[in-house]
């Protein structure tokens, strides 16, 4: 089998309010999906991570910078194309946007090898560890409002998130220390106190106001703190986490084998939150695991994006171990997007796909079918619909 070619797919629409997190506010939601063609009629799918314009140059780069490396390479031989492409971009790029770009061409390269041999993603990264997997619902985005309107906004929202069925939630701070607790204790109220409660900051602190922050979320019983400081800083993660008791998560925007050997052996986290589509793709990803599993670290893989994002996820987590093993094991998560309708999970795919009617049926937990490769394909025509050319 060859591959013949590579096309990118940038998706957009807008949102009907503007959302945020601590870095910006976004109008727009934006999804990357990655096509790989062979000549034995088999198409692969994957995707990018990376929002906003971000997508539109990690298209260019899928298409114009990996697509010659690539064609006329056998598909199935993943691990080559893998290692062929980052040493060809080593000099170029050994973090950020090629690395996201790979990563959307490696997951399509595993939907091929899923179709080839007629077996779903699960199985082909080990089987099922897990029958169902636990979702979380990620909302409570920041908005442009005052604290008072944003605290009785949270309020309402966590009502809604915990009823739907999710297992747990995660909201956003990043308004400043004092306001960011202001919100976080007053959705821990209206949560009640035996729900799990996450906080991310998406790396909008230095150490001593995430130490504040860190040392107020102990009282407040929260489940995680997510990316407190910056990903570079990891003496930063390291003192944060020998001084406060919550723990401490991250790695979304952390890289390749490389990043996460570095992240994982300065002793930064207390959860590893790889992000499958943009640290390399699977073949990256299970690297990643087997490191977080020699470190005894659990993995809580961070999730964003569209259908097939969250379906590679679901496949990921459902072949994923006990770590370390025991009757109540402490399991890992789906992270799932609970704002405003999201059509790129909802109406994308042309199989059977809902994983919040699952959450709603079933308890707070969704589980694989036995459809081959990442399991979903997505509408041709949703795709031209949606799709940005510019
Ligand atoms: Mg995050």
């Amino acid at each position: 089998m060859k591959i013949t070619s590579i096309k990118s797919h940038v998706l957009r629409y807008e949102l009907e309010k503007e959302l945020g997190y601590s870095q910006q506010y976004y109008k727009h939601r934006t999804a990357h999906l990655v096509e790989v063609q062979t000549d034995e009629g088999i198409t692969g799918w994957g995707e990018c991570f990376g929002p906003g314009n971000i997508a539109l140059a990690n298209k260019f780069i899928v298409e114009k910078v990996i697509q010659p490396l690539v064609i006329g390479e056998d598909p199935l031989n993943k691990e080559y194309i893998w290692q062929k492409v980052y040493n060809l971009l080593r000099d170029s790029g050994q973090k950020g946007m090629p690395i996201q770009a790979l990563s959307g061409v490696d997951i399509a390269l595993w939907d091929i090898l899923g179709k080839k041999t007629n077996t779903p993603l699960y199985q082909l990264v080990g089987g099922k560890c897990n029958n169902e997997v636990p979702v979380y619902g990620y909302g409570m985005m920041l908005q442009k409002k005052s604290v008072d309107e944003l605290i009785a906004l949270f309020k309402e929202e966590s009502k809604q998130i915990k009823s739907k069925n999710f297992k747990a939630m995660k909201m956003k701070v990043g308004l400043g220390p004092n306001q960011d607790l202001k919100l976080v204790r007053a959705v821990r109220d209206s949560v009640g106190k035996d729900f799990k409660l996450m906080v991310d900051a998406n790396h909008a602190y230095n150490l001593k106001d995430a130490l504040y922050i860190g040392k107020g979320l102990d009282e407040l019983d929260i489940y995680w703190f997510e990316e407190p400081v910056a990903p570079e800083d990891y003496d930063g993660y390291r003192e944060l986490k020998q001084k406060i008791s919550t723990s401490i998560a991250g790695g979304e925007a952390e890289f390749t084998k490389y990043g996460w050997n570095k992240l994982i052996s300065n002793k930064c986290i207390d959860i590893a939150q790889p992000e499958v589509c943009g640290l390399g793709g699977i073949t990256e990803y299970l690297k990643v695991a087997a490191l977080a599993q020699a470190n005894f670290i659990p993995v809580i893989n961070h999730v964003w994006g569209s259908a097939v994002s969250i379906a590679v996820n679901l496949h990921l987590l459902t072949a994923q171990p006990d770590m370390p093993g025991g009757l109540f094991p402490s399991k890992s998560m789906l992270e799932f997007d609970t704002t405003e309708k999201n059509i790129f999970i909802t109406d994308l795919p042309n199989e059977e796909f809902s994983i919040l009617d699952q959450v709603k049926n079933n308890n707070g937990f969704a589980s694989v079918t036995d459809n081959v490769g990442i399991g979903i394909n997505p509408d041709e025509d949703f795709i031209k619909e949606f799709e940005v050319n510019e």
